[in-house]
């Protein structure tokens, strides 16, 4: 039997189970099987790692950075990121890797090319989006709500604001990375400053999946092309899936189980 499973608090409302285990069956891995697992305490992380014997796991929030610490070795754009996604055994030592960056920007293909773009929130979300747009060379700017979360961003050479200091101009894309519209009916930004980035842009993407956010209305309203978060989710989990079994599956066939999951 090789266990594999999801890390987070919560968990329960989670798909993983599904897409893995379906996918497992589809490729005949017999014996590998996929839980949900809360970690309520995050010291317990990667003792619950070793002490389950874990061939991998899935780490959601709010873990991503205590998975990233705790790493025998961090691998790929996780290391710029500081938060990893999915955790690998590799004999004794457990490696981390980040597939949220990659599964968005494989979301996005579809866009183009893509010569700038403003993500709305700085997250943890918005970290792994600003990384893997400044390697392909997306021009990137950060607009946040309040200055405290924007310092990691300024480090790393993006132009960052707050609400009060943004001065708008053309994004070909602008990314909701922010909870706003998650559980209420709120925009990621002022209704004004929306409408004004809005009609000057070609792409809008939201994070959040399963439902029609705000933020998304809008942009459908300005006629942009849209997306929201459910293939980002769907890409990460393909690329977790196969960083498990050292990349030695197509991608294709493992999305082609996963995809109908989702209902895409
Ligand atoms: P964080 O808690 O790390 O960051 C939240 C950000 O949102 C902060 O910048 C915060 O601003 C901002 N924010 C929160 N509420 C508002 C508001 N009402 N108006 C404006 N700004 C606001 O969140 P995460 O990055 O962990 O997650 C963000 C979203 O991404 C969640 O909805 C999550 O479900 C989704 N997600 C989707 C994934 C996918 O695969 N599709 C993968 C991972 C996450 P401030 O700093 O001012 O507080």
């Amino acid at each position: 039997m090789l266990l594999f499973g999801l890390f987070g608090n919560p968990v329960s409302h989670s798909i993983s189970p599904r897409l893995h285990n379906a996918t497992f069956q589809a490729l005949n891995l017999d014996g590998c099987c996929y839980g949900r697992f809360p970690i309520i305490e995050p010291s317990t992380l990667f003792s619950t790692f070793h002490t389950l014997h874990l061939e991998g796991a899935n780490v959601t929030v709010p873990h991503k950075e205590v998975a990233f610490e705790g790493c025998d070795e961090v691998r790929g754009i996780a290391r710029n990121i500081g938060a990893v996604n999915t955790l690998v055994r590799e004999g004794t030592r457990v490696i981390g890797y980040n597939t949220d960056a990659e599964g968005f920007y494989q979301s996005i293909a579809s866009f183009g090319t893509l010569n700038n773009a403003l993500i709305l929130g700085a997250g943890g979300t918005a970290k792994a989006i600003a990384m893997i747009l400044k390697e392909k060379g997306v021009d990137t700017t950060i607009l946040n709500r309040s200055l405290q979360r924007l310092s990691f961003f300024e480090e790393n050479g993006f132009t960052c604001k707050t609400w009060d200091s943004f001065t708008c101009k053309a994004y070909d894309l602008i990314i909701n990375t922010t909870s706003a519209g998650l559980k209420d009916e709120e925009l990621p930004c002022p209704k004004e400053l929306l409408h004004t980035l809005l009609s000057q842009a070609r792409y809008a993407f939201d994070v959040i999946y399963n439902q029609q956010t705000p933020f998304l209305k809008s942009a459908h309203a300005h006629h942009l092309t849209c997306k929201d978060g459910k293939e980002m989710l769907l890409y990460q989990a393909v690329l977790a899936f196969n960083l498990f079994f050292g990349n030695r599956f197509d991608a294709k066939k493992i999305e082609s189980v996963m995809r109908p999951i989702f209902e895409l």
